[in-house]
């Protein structure tokens, strides 16, 4: 719930009108963050380059979406991968995109560029139309994850075109950062998440059985979960490797293909058959509960192999009662204390993964504890109130310091600590911020 308090940072922005773009009408994690983003902007708008089911989502929440017909053809083939070749196939798409998204900015203060092709849009339509852009980075900007190709337009791209660039995560803007990105324009801020409602102990486990029941699971079964999308660094393969290992162990995994690598999951089911476990591992597609389905776990795992920006699902566990292991590297280093509130293992290590699944169906009381305060953490830490207000800080930051009365606590460090962020903001960040006179807004008025 957002308070109608000019003190507060969203409250101060929510009256702006932001037009927020993405380039995708799949449900990723950046789109279901941005679901959240979006909802006390009530003058705000979103805009896709593809339609989908976030495009639906976005409508059942009443919130005003247009998708630019015909957007989605050069711009497909433009993957995380791709070389230059690729991307400037794709310049007259991001150019007729640009000119479509300007004309639309002359209604708006703000546009808010949710991935990296809006990043790009954005950027040309920012400078067209003369509207401020902020650029919300879900990506660690590394070898990882995109080619050096990718990564340098990105961050050219970020360092002449965006007042702001708000990080999902310290390790996300550490990236940035090391990647050439300007530090002193940088802000974290952990996503929220709406917390469990009230449910009573007898609900909930007639639930978990009716879910082991739909998924054909036993209902004493000990269930070890890995939601996400299906692909290669999700992990989803270190999963069933260590799957194999613990064999009184259930596993399921939640999730479908996005972004066109449908070749995963035929490969992954071939594996399952190879290391023998098929018969205890369910592939359930794409949930719309996944807070359920790890609910009625007796652990969730996250096992990328390479480091996540944030990781959602993480605080998903948290928040559903649910021990959890998470793969330390990126955003789940921030979220999880080892020991206290999750448990952490070396990417990529199946035995490891395989011995804590082991150390969790042995010490059930253990897990519980830890579940309970995992729990009270993520309540207290992962708050919608605390994103909605550190994004809105940094709008206000954006265009130019407009909510005056608050503009002298917005630095990157009150940003940090509006996301509750137990790690030290970015050091550059914090010594650049009082400079900024080279931000101050370029746009003029506009009747
Ligand atoms: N998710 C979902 N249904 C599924 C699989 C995943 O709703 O079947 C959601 C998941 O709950 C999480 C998001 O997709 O909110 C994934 O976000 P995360 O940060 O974990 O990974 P990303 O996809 O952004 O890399």
């Amino acid at each position: 719930m957002i308070a109608d308090d000019a003190a507060g940072g969203a409250a101060g922005a929510s009256g702006a009108r932001v037009l927020f773009l993405d380039q995708t009408g799949a449900l990723g994690g950046g789109e279901l963050a941005l679901r959240d983003v979006v909802a006390p902007y009530r003058r705000g708008r979103v805009l896709l380059f593809a339609d989908g089911p976030f495009r639906q989502l976005l409508e059942r929440d009443g919130t005003a979406v247009e998708v630019i017909a015909g957007s989605v053809g050069d711009l497909r083939r433009v993957r995380r991968e791709s070389g230059p070749v690729a991307g400037l196939a794709a310049g007259p798409e991001l150019l007729r995109l640009a000119r479509q998204v300007s004309v639309r900015a002359a209604t708006n203060d703000l546009l808010y560029a949710n991935s990296q092709k809006a990043l790009l849009v954005g950027a040309l339509a920012s400078v067209r139309s003369r509207t401020p852009l902020v650029w919300h980075l879900h990506d660690i900007l590394g070898p990882d994850h995109f080619s050096a190709a990718n990564v340098r337009l990105a961050v050219t791209v970020a360092n002449a075109a965006c007042r702001r660039v708000i990080a999902d995560s310290a390790a996300t803007a550490r990236a940035f950062v090391a990647a050439g990105g300007r530090a002193d324009r940088v802000r974290v801020v952990h996503y929220g998440f709406a917390p469990p409602g009230p449910v009573g102990a007898d609900a909930a486990a007639a639930d978990r059985l009716a879910v082991r029941a739909e998924l054909g699971v036993d209902r004493g079964a000990f269930v070890a979960t890995h939601v996400g999308r299906l692909s290669p660094w999700k992990g989803q393969d270190v999963f069933l490797r260590a799957l194999a290992r613990v064999p009184a162990a259930t596993g399921l995994i939640v999730g479908e293909a996005l972004f066109g690598e449908h070749e995963v999951e035929p490969e992954l089911r071939s594996l399952a058959r190879r290391l023998g476990v098929e018969d205890r591992v369910v592939f359930t597609g794409f949930r719309t509960d996944p807070g359920r389905i790890m609910a009625a776990s007796d652990l969730v795992v996250h096992s990328s192999t390479a480091p996540e920006p944030f990781g959602r699902v993480v605080v998903e566990a948290m928040l559903a009662g649910t021990p959890v292991v998470a793969a330390a590297a990126g955003g789940p280093r921030e979220i999880v204390d080892h020991g206290r509130t999750g448990w952490l293992v070396e990417p990529g290590d199946p035995a490891a993964l395989a011995d804590r699944i082991e150390h969790r169906r042995r010490h059930p009381a253990e897990a519980r504890s830890l579940a309970a305060a995992a729990a009270a953490d993520a309540c207290r830490r992962f708050t919608l109130d605390a994103m909605h207000d550190g994004i809105g800080r940094v709008i206000d930051e954006a265009l130019g310091g407009r909510r005056a009365a608050g503009a002298a606590e917005v630095a990157p460090a009150a940003v940090t600590r509006a996301a509750a962020l137990p790690v030290a903001p970015l050091a550059d960040a914090d010594a650049d911020a009082d400079d900024d006179s080279d931000d101050a807004p370029r746009r003029p008025d506009r009747a």
